[in-house]
């Protein structure tokens, strides 16, 4: 059950055209690239913080809708690698808000790069392929042409339990995705030990002012949630994620 609005057409599948999306995806396509920014802090804080904890419904979301499309992004980790305490835990759920409800689920991704040897496969860019595959899948739900894949994206969320890195951040831009919504800062995960390029997220966007495409951001959404993901890798007193132990100093399933 999904519908896609383009700029000439609209594409519905197993829906009622009458289901089709706001206003706000015609004219995301119209409009520059913008980032918003919501609910500033104190003017100490960092552009990161700035982001933090939306608390209200963005874009007719409510926050409780957002947790749980940010719980499964952590659930992508044991969905895809077996485990909900790989070493990168990196995980990513790619929604369709276009209908009312909760959402569609259209795929998940988790880091592979160890299993793959593929260096680029970190959630994101997995996830990204792997809802190409379905949308455009002759005998799947969706079966769309390559160019409507294309233009699909402008119409879906990406929720990640981490910030991007600047590549991941980059293929989200060049998607066009209508949200992207991170729970843990690099911020965060550069305090925590882990090594990043450190360019945000919303530098990322800020440059990105070349394309047509409007990406909404959200930071920190569920961080206490998906920080624990992260935290144990280098400190060896931080407890396991749910469902894992420690054994010979690293987080094992149970
Ligand atoms: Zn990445």
């Amino acid at each position: 059950m999904l519908c896609f609005v383009f700029l000439l057409h609209i594409t519905c599948r197993g829906f009622q055209s009458t289901m089709i999306p706001s206003p706000f995806a015609l004219g995301a396509t119209l409009v520059a690239s913008i980032v918003t920014v919501h609910y500033a802090h104190a003017a100490t804080d960092s552009l990161q913080t700035t982001l933090v904890k939306p608390a209200r419904a963005i874009n007719g979301i409510a926050p409780t809708t957002r947790s749980y499309w940010m719980r499964q992004a952590n659930q992508a980790l044991a969905d895809v690698l077996g485990t909900p305490c790989p070493f990168a835990a990196f995980g990513t759920a790619i929604v369709n808000h276009t209908g009312h409800g909760l959402g569609n689920l259209i795929c998940i991704g988790a880091n592979t790069n160890p299993e793959t040897g593929n260096p680029t496969l970190h959630g994101e860019i997995a996830a990204i392929q792997n809802c190409t595959s379905i949308l455009t899948d002759p005998k799947g739900p969706y079966n769309l042409t390559a160019a409507e894949s294309l233009l699909a994206f402008s119409q879906l969320s990406l929720y990640t339990n981490a910030e991007s890195c600047p590549m991941c951040a980059s293929a989200i831009r060049w998607a066009g995705f209508k949200e992207y919504i991170y729970g843990t800062s690099i911020d965060r995960l550069v305090g925590e030990g882990w090594a990043q390029i450190r360019i945000s997220s919303m530098e990322v966007f800020r440059q990105s002012f070349d394309l047509a495409s409007t990406t909404r951001l959200m930071g920190e959404v569920l961080a206490n949630e998906t920080d624990p993901y992260f935290l144990w890798q280098y400190d060896p007193d931080y407890r396991c994620p749910s469902g894992c132990a420690r054994r010979n100093g690293r987080c094992k399933a149970h």
